[in-house]
């Protein structure tokens, strides 16, 4: 999958907001959008360009796919995907970037940042329902257990699990077992329970001219 390779925090500083790319970071006083929050580069300071209409549609969906860390053709198959479903695209659209196995695992604050718990699902540390799933897009259902492999489970990382988990606070959408380290889809997610920080609207608005 073509990567973005741009600095992460210029991406948000672009979006003018936080895209949270970089795990802890992201919620100290070192986060460039609690520093700098205006545009990255020599005409930056002057402050944000003002964008109407079709730049406001564009900025929405590049803050959005920059956020999951998708592709454009990955987030464009979203949109196509989720306008043949029954029921609200923008609905739809969300509910399929939420239920990714790598955002899962992210919600679940199994991994600091998105980037993390997809390089940690394309290593094999996961199962859903008790197989392994090494794709990070794969798309979860409600019911399905996941957890990481047995093996995975003397890694440093998932060995540290449980005391960085106490704090960390679980979607409506998701059950987590912080001390056996094994979450449930509860539900779908609804749109009310994510308050995405990028507008839908826009998003379906760009893809429907
Ligand atoms: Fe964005 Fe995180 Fe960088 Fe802040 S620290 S600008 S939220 S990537």
């Amino acid at each position: 999958m073509a990567r973005n390779l741009n600095a992460k925090c210029r991406l948000c500083r672009r979006a003018g907001v936080k895209l949270f790319l970089k795990g802890e970071r992201c919620f100290t006083s070192k986060c460039a959008i609690v520093k700098r929050n205006y545009p990255p580069g020599a005409q930056g300071a002057k402050g944000k360009p003002k964008v109407t209409g079709y730049g406001i549609q564009l900025r929405e969906k590049q803050k959005a796919k920059q956020m999951y860390g998708i592709s454009e053709t990955q987030f464009s198959g979203y949109f196509v995907k989720a306008s043949n479903k029954e029921g609200n695209t923008a609905d739809m659209m969300l509910q399929m970037l939420e239920m990714r196995l790598d955002n899962v695992v992210y919600r679940l604050g199994w991994a600091p940042s998105r980037d993390h718990a997809r390089q940690l699902v394309n290593h094999g540390h996961f199962m859903v329902d008790g197989k392994r799933v090494d794709i990070p897009s794969f798309q979860v259902k409600v019911g399905q257990v996941i957890a990481p492999m047995a093996r995975s489970r003397d890694d440093k990382h998932f060995q540290e699990l449980p005391a960085t988990l106490e704090k960390a606070e679980t979607p409506a959408w998701l059950v987590c077992d912080k001390r056996a380290i094994e979450g449930k889809v509860a539900s779908v997610p609804t749109y009310e329970m994510m308050a995405p920080a990028f507008d839908m609207k826009s998003i379906i608005e760009f893809y429907s001219r």
